[in-house]
């Protein structure tokens, strides 16, 4: 079980999304779960995006600083595979 950055629900792995951040300080999305890295997860929902970028939790959570283009590149392509998986 891995929580919800967003929700802070607990939910079964591969129910949610991972957002990995490199050493460089960029973070991109994980659709595969295997990637190194710190991760923080996410469910694939608008809702879980909404709040996470309010706690600003994937900067948090990665424990570095994220750019804003980076992090609106990470949440234009989650929100693209929400609409593609829904
Ligand atoms: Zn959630």
């Amino acid at each position: 079980m891995r929580r919800c950055a967003g929700c802070m629900k607990s939910k079964p792995k591969k129910e949610l999304i991972r957002i990995v951040g490199d050493k460089e300080g960029h973070i991109f999305l994980d659709t595969t779960g295997k990637a190194n890295g710190r991760g923080v997860y996410l469910c694939p929902e608008k809702e879980c995006l909404e709040k996470a970028r309010k706690k600003n939790a994937v900067s948090r959570s990665l424990g570095m600083r994220v750019s804003q283009e980076d992090l609106d590149r990470v949440f234009a392509e989650l929100d693209k595979y929400e609409k593609e998986n829904a």
